[in-house]
C-alpha cells in the first residue's frame, strides 16, 4: 500500500492550482480507471483532488442549438439524457456500449475521455512498456497483438485508445473545454488524443494540471441520423476490437454530408477523414461506401495477430452507413 492524500476540490481554480503545483497530484473523477491503476502499481499519485463535487454536472442547451456536457455528468446520465438520445444517438449508443451499468453510474465524462489504454502489457508492471516507463521498450511488439493498432502506430507503442465515448465525440467534431492555471482553452475532440510517435507516455495533448470542464456538441442536424457499432469478444463488458461512429445526411440518393470515426484501431479515436472526403457529394451506394472504407484503410499496417481488423472495419463501416442510408441503399 502506497500512502496518498485525498482532497475534495472546493472550486475549479483551486483544483487546477493544486494539481498544477504538484507533479504527483492527480484529478479524481469516478475513480474507475485511476484507482484500478493505483492498485496495479501503474499510477502512484501522492495526492488525489476529487473534482466530482464541482458544479460541472449538467447537460445544457447552447444558444447555437448545440449541447454542453459538464465534465462531471455521469456516463449513465449522459446516455439517458433525452436531448442526447434525440439529437446525437451515436453518443448515447457509444456510452451504452461501454463498461457496465454500475461503472457507467460512477464514470464521468472527463474521466472517460482520459482513461488509459487496456494494453495487457501496460497493465502488467512485470513487462516492459514505453507508456509506463519511457525508454523501457514495448512488450507488445513481440507479444500478443489481437487487440492492438492497425493505423498510426509507431515502433514505440502499438496500443489502442479504449474510450467508446471519445470515438463518438470525434465523429461529432465536439470541442473539449479545458481550464488551466492561466485561463481556459478549447481542444477539438479529434485533436485531444495523440498518436504515439516517440512519446508513447503521452496519451493526449493536455498538460499536467489541465482540467476538462465540459464538452460542447456542435449543432449538427443530421446527427439525429447517426449510430455506433461495436465489435468485441463478448456481448458486453468488453472493449472494442473495432468500433464505428457514423452520421449520414443523404438527399436524392447522394451524400450531402457524413461523419465517420473508428475505435479500436489506433492510439487515438480515428477520424476517418479520407473516407468522409471520398463520400461527400457522391452516391449513397454500397459500392461508394466500400470504396470510402478502402481509401481510409489503405495505409493500415496490421500486426501478426490483428489482420482481421481490416476486413472487420471495412464491413462495419459499410454496414453502419448502409443502415443510415436505408437498408435498401443500392
Ligand atoms: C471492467 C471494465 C470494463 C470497461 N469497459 C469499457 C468499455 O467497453 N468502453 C469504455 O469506453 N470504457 C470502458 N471502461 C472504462 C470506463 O469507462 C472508465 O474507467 C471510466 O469512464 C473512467 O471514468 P472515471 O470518471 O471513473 O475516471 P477516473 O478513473 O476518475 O479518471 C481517469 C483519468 O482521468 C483523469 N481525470 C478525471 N477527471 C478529469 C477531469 N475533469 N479533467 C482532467 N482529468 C481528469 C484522472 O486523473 C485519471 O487520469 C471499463 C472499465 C472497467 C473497469
Ligand atoms: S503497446 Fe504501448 S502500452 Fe502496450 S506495451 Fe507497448 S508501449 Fe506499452
Amino acid at each position: 500500500m502506497i500512502p496518498f492524500d485525498y482532497r475534495r476540490a472546493d472550486d475549479v481554480a483551486s483544483a487546477v492550482a493544486t494539481v498544477t503545483g504538484n507533479p504527483r497530484a492527480a484529478f479524481l473523477g469516478g475513480g474507475t480507471n485511476l484507482v484500478d491503476h493505483m492498485k496495479l502499481g501503474i499510477a502512484e499519485p501522492e495526492l488525489l483532488v476529487d473534482v466530482t463535487g464541482l458544479p460541472l454536472d449538467r447537460v445544457e442547451e447552447l444558444p447555437d442549438g448545440g449541447l454542453r456536457i459538464g465534465t462531471n455528468v455521469r456516463n449513465s446520465d449522459l446516455a439517458a439524457h433525452p436531448l442526447v438520445r434525440e439529437r446525437y444517438p451515436v453518443l448515447a449508443q457509444a456510452v451504452l456500449a461501454g463498461a457496465s451499468g454500475q461503472l457507467r453510474n460512477l464514470a464521468t465524462t472527463g474521466g472517460n475521455l482520459l482513461q488509459r489504454t487496456r494494453c495487457v502489457y501496460f497493465q502488467d508492471v512485470t513487462t516492459p512498456c514505453n507508456k509506463r516507463t519511457p525508454g523501457e521498450g514495448c512488450a507488445a511488439l513481440h507479444g500478443y497483438t489481437r487487440y492492438h493498432a492497425v493505423l498510426g502506430a509507431s515502433p514505440h507503442c502499438v496500443a489502442v485508445h479504449p474510450s467508446d465515448l471519445a470515438v463518438a465525440l470525434t465523429a461529432l467534431d465536439a470541442v473539449v473545454r479545458v481550464r488551466r492555471a492561466d485561463g481556459e482553452r478549447t481542444v477539438r475532440a479529434s485533436a485531444l488524443h495523440r498518436l504515439p510517435g516517440a512519446h508513447a507516455e503521452r496519451d493526449t495533448v493536455l498538460e499536467h494540471g489541465e482540467l476538462i470542464t465540459a464538452v460542447d456538441l456542435p449543432p449538427l442536424r443530421f446527427a439525429a441520423n447517426s449510430r455506433y457499432r461495436k465489435a468485441r469478444d463478448r456481448a458486453s463488458y468488453a472493449f472494442a476490437l473495432v468500433s464505428v461512429a457514423a452520421a449520414l445526411d443523404v438527399a436524392d440518393g447522394r451524400v450531402r454530408d457524413v461523419r465517420l470515426a473508428l475505435g479500436g484501431v489506433a492510439h487515438k479515436p480515428w477520424h476517418a477523414t479520407l473516407a468522409e472526403h471520398a463520400m461527400r457529394g457522391g452516391p449513397a451506394t454500397v459500392d461508394a461506401f466500400q470504396a470510402a472504407a478502402d481509401a481510409e484503410l489503405a495505409e493500415a499496417e496490421p500486426l501478426p495477430d490483428n489482420g482481421f481488423k481490416l476486413k472487420l472495419a471495412r464491413n462495419m463501416i459499410v454496414s453502419a452507413l448502409r443502415g443510415l442510408a436505408g437498408e435498401d441503399a443500392p
